[in-house]
This record gives C-alpha cells, sequence and structure tokens, in this order.
C-alpha cells in the first residue's frame, strides 16, 4: 500500500482545513489532536470530513472520537467538539457524517447496516455519545512524546513550549497572563526573569507532560461551571 504519502497529504490538508475553518482560540487544541491520529487512516477520513463541512457558525475543533460499533470495514463513529457532538460512518477510504448525534439522521438507512431499524431503537443503545469508549488511535508516531517539544510523558515540557499547562490557572502557560502577574512586569525581557520565572514555576510545581493535555477536552463539570458564571 502507498498509504503513506497519501496520509501525509491528507493531514496537511487537515492542518490547512483547521487553520482556515477553527476560530483562533481553539486552533492549537485542533492541530494538536489532530497529531495524535495522524497515523490513522480512518481517524484522518473522519477529520477531513469534518473540517471541510464545518457548520459555518461554529467553527470548533474536534476534540474527542468515540468508537460505537464496528462491521466488517465500516466504522460507527461519533465526534465531539466542545459543544457538539456528530455521527458518522466511516473507512480508511472514507467518512459520512450522518448527522448531529440524538437528531433525525440525514441518512436513516445507514443505521440498518448494524442492525438498528431505526434512530429510536439506536438511541435506546446508545444514548450518550460521552458514554462511548474512545477511539483509539491504530499506531501511535511517538506514544507518551509531547507532540510539540518531545518531553516524555512525566516529564517537564522545555520552556516555552505551547502545550504546558499553567499550574496557577490551569489555562496555557504560553498564552495565559500569569507568567507577567508572578514576576510582576509587563513584559518579559531578559535571561534573568526568564530564570527566575523557572524558578518560582518549579516553586509552585509544573504540570509535566500527559496525554490529556488537549486544552478543550469536553468536560461536564466545567461546562456547567461555565453556565453559572
Ligand atoms: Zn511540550
Ligand atoms: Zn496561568
Amino acid at each position: 500500500m502507498q498509504h503513506s504519502k497519501n496520509r501525509e497529504k491528507l493531514v496537511s490538508e487537515i492542518e490547512l482545513f483547521i487553520s482556515y475553518g477553527v476560530e483562533k482560540n481553539e486552533q492549537q487544541a485542533a492541530q494538536l489532536f489532530l497529531q495524535r491520529y495522524k497515523n490513522d487512516d480512518l481517524a484522518l477520513q473522519l477529520m477531513r470530513s469534518f473540517y471541510t463541512s464545518l457548520p459555518e457558525t461554529y467553527e470548533e475543533a474536534v476534540c474527542r472520537i468515540a468508537f460505537i460499533e464496528k462491521k466488517d470495514d465500516i466504522f460507527l463513529l461519533g465526534l465531539n467538539t466542545a459543544l457538539h457532538g456528530y455521527l458518522y460512518l466511516a473507512t480508511d477510504q472514507k467518512a459520512l457524517l450522518l448527522g448531529e448525534y440524538g437528531e433525525e439522521l440525514l441518512e436513516p438507512k445507514a443505521l440498518a447496516l448494524f442492525g438498528y431499524l431505526d434512530l429510536k431503537e439506536f438511541l435506546k443503545k446508545y444514548p450518550h455519545i460521552d458514554k462511548c469508549p474512545e477511539y483509539e488511535p491504530e499506531q501511535l508516531a511517538d506514544p507518551g512524546f509531547c507532540p510539540v517539544c518531545s518531553a516524555v510523558t512525566g516529564e517537564y515540557h522545555l520552556l516555552g513550549c505551547p502545550v504546558e499547562v499553567c499550574p496557577w490557572c490551569e489555562g496555557q502557560f504560553s498564552r495565559c497572563g500569569c507568567r507577567f502577574e508572578q514576576l510582576g512586569v509587563e513584559v518579559l525581557e531578559d535571561e534573568e526573569e526568564l530564570e527566575e520565572l523557572e524558578r518560582l514555576l518549579e516553586e509552585k510545581g509544573r504540570v509535566p507532560y500527559a496525554a490529556w493535555q488537549c486544552p478543550s477536552y469536553p468536560s461536564d463539570v466545567d461546562e456547567k461551571d461555565g453556565q453559572d458564571e
């Protein structure tokens, strides 16, 4: 199979779609998520299909792929953004949007392939997309490494790595304002300040690399908290 060339092409296509279609503050999460599945044709087809037909008003990043069922080479998969869920059919050649999860399907007959009479019967078995297990990438390129700075799981990122999580605000350390606050300055100017920052960071307890560090990973708790404010 001449897969890997095609795959590289597919990955760069998706990167491009992300850079045009996804809202600025979710772009990094989208790219990181893509890296995780960069050797998985099925997930790549799914993401291409999603990002090429992205509902214009949403501009959201994919942050989870759920495995639902499989029949021969055809997978029934769920796709989550921070706020929406979708149902897809996918093979390693192509993906097809069936509809928003839980709502009327664009292709109602597709579920018959998996032995469901209709959407109602399907939803009885899988009422919540979030309860379906995560679809694991076929082959991880470098399991356990930060995709940006290559820190191994449990190790600190290189200072300045955009994946690093801020121990003060739990945001993205390269973007949040905590470093200025901690140092009491408006801009970082010299080596000394950087060293001081590193010292403060270590004193507070840096967050080492772990696989979950996708900034928009969905969590019920966070969403509820957000709505209360
Ligand atoms: Zn890193
Ligand atoms: Zn912070």
